[in-house]
C-alpha cells in the first residue's frame, strides 16, 4: 500500500498531485492545455521531472507506487504507458472517467473528435485486466446489444447528460484499477459486441454502477433533481425491470 512505500511516482498530476509523493512526473510543465489551463502543483516533499508516460526517464523498479489519474486516456499509445508504468514501478493506481460518463458527454460534444482530449473507453472488465477502446465519433454512437448497452443508449437519451452527470457519484463516473507486479492490458480498435464475440464490452458493469448510484442514500437531493428533471428516465428503469430508491 502507498502508505508504507518511500518512493512514489505521480504521472500527470498536474494541479492536484496525491498526499506524499516523492516525484511528479508531466509532459508540459508551462503550457497546461489538457489541464483546462491550471498551473501544476508540486508538493515540497516532491521533485518535479518533465517527460511523457510512454518513455518514462526511470530505472527498472525505481518506484515502490505509482499514480496515473486521469491520464492515460490523453495518450496515443496507452499500452507502452501501461508497460512503462509496470517497469518502474512495483504496484500502483489508475483512474480514467468511466466509459458510462465518457460517452454520455462525448454524446453531447460538439466539439470535432480531432480535438477531443480523451481519446479512450477504459474499463477493467475483471481484476487485473484494463481495457481501451477508441473513443472516435462513430465508436461513441454504437451500443452493444447487450441489456447494459441497450439500457444505457436509452438512458442517455431521456437526460441532458452533462447536466445530468452531477446527480452521479464518484464512483459511477470513474474506472479504478489497482495493480500489484503486473497487470494485463487490451488495446482495441473498435467496440467489442459482448453478445457476438464472448469478450466483455465497455457497459459492463455501468448499469450497475448507475443503479448504485440511484441508491446512494447520501445524496438523495441529488437523485430527486434527476426525478425532477428528467421523469422520462423513469420510464427506462421501469422497462428495464430496476427499481431504485430514488428514481
Ligand atoms: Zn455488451
Amino acid at each position: 500500500m502507498p502508505y508504507f512505500a518511500r518512493r512514489i511516482l505521480d504521472i500527470g498530476a498536474g494541479h492536484n498531485p496525491f498526499k506524499g509523493v516523492t516525484h511528479v512526473l508531466d509532459m508540459d510543465i508551462k503550457e497546461g492545455r489538457e489541464r483546462g489551463g491550471n498551473r501544476i502543483v508540486v508538493p515540497t516533499t516532491a521533485r518535479l521531472i518533465q517527460g511523457e508516460a510512454a518513455a518514462l526517464p526511470f530505472r527498472l523498479a525505481s518506484f515502490d507506487y505509482v499514480y496515473a489519474s486521469h491520464v492515460l486516456e490523453h495518450l496515443d499509445e496507452p499500452d507502452r504507458a501501461c508497460r512503462e508504468i509496470m517497469r518502474v514501478a512495483t504496484a500502483g493506481y489508475i483512474e480514467t472517467p468511466s466509459p458510462f460518463l465518457e460517452q454520455g458527454l462525448a454524446l453531447n460534444d460538439e466539439t470535432p473528435p480531432a480535438q477531443w482530449y480523451h481519446k479512450w473507453f477504459v474499463f477493467a472488465p475483471r481484476q487485473n485486466l484494463l481495457v481501451f477502446e477508441p473513443k472516435t465519433r462513430e465508436e461513441v454512437s454504437r451500443f452493444c446489444s447487450c441489456a447494459n448497452g441497450r439500457f444505457l443508449q436509452d438512458f442517455y437519451a431521456t437526460v441532458d447528460f452533462p447536466d445530468a452527470q452531477h446527480c452521479f457519484p464518484r464512483k459511477a463516473k470513474t474506472t479504478i484499477f489497482y495493480w500489484n507486479s503486473s497487470f494485463e492490458v487490451e488495446v482495441r480498435d473498435r467496440t467489442v459486441d459482448c453478445r457476438k464475440e464472448g469478450r466483455p464490452c465497455r457497459f459492463s458493469g455501468m448499469k450497475a454502477a448507475l443503479l448504485g448510484s440511484c441508491n446512494d442514500i447520501f445524496r438523495p437531493h441529488r437523485l430527486m433533481r434527476l426525478r425532477k428533471r428528467y421523469p422520462q428516465c423513469l420510464a427506462v428503469f421501469r422497462r428495464y425491470g430496476h427499481r431504485t430508491l430514488f428514481v
